[in-house]
């Protein structure tokens, strides 16, 4: 599938709609989802174009991948969800419902899941 610039979280990226940081690498942004499904709900995405899991696993630099990684787990300390637990989930693809087609992890936490 072909990345669409226009996505709503390329347009976070380019600061054309607002989001609530959570956290920023040099390639990786994190902010709260805008409708959340626990008492913390944050998304991870790389900053590159990468329309999924595969898209990014495929094409991204060690760096990029090394980044994202690190800064998932960064966020799960940041929002105080390491003590307690927490879920992380990527949707990739129709027959998961994927809406975004901008690669993001969700980190749920703050309740029991
Ligand atoms: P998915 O179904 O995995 O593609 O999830 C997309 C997520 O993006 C949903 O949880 C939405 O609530 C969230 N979302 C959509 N638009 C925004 C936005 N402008 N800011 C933050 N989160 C968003």
């Amino acid at each position: 599938m072909a990345y669409d610039p226009n996505n709503v979280f390329a347009r976070i990226l380019r600061g054309e709609l607002p989001c609530k940081k959570v956290h920023e690498t040099q390639h990786s942004l994190a902010f709260h989802d805008i409708n959340p499904q626990a008492p913390v709900h944050v998304l991870v995405i790389p900053k590159g174009p990468y329309v999924n899991m595969a898209d990014f696993t495929a094409k991204a630099s060690d760096a990029e991948i090394a980044d994202f990684t690190r800064a998932i787990g960064e966020v799960a300390r940041i929002v105080g969800a390491e003590e307690k637990g927490y879920r992380i989930l990527a949707n990739s693809g129709a027959d998961a419902n994927q809406e975004v087609p901008h690669l993001h992890v969700h980190i749920f936490a703050g309740r029991n899941l």
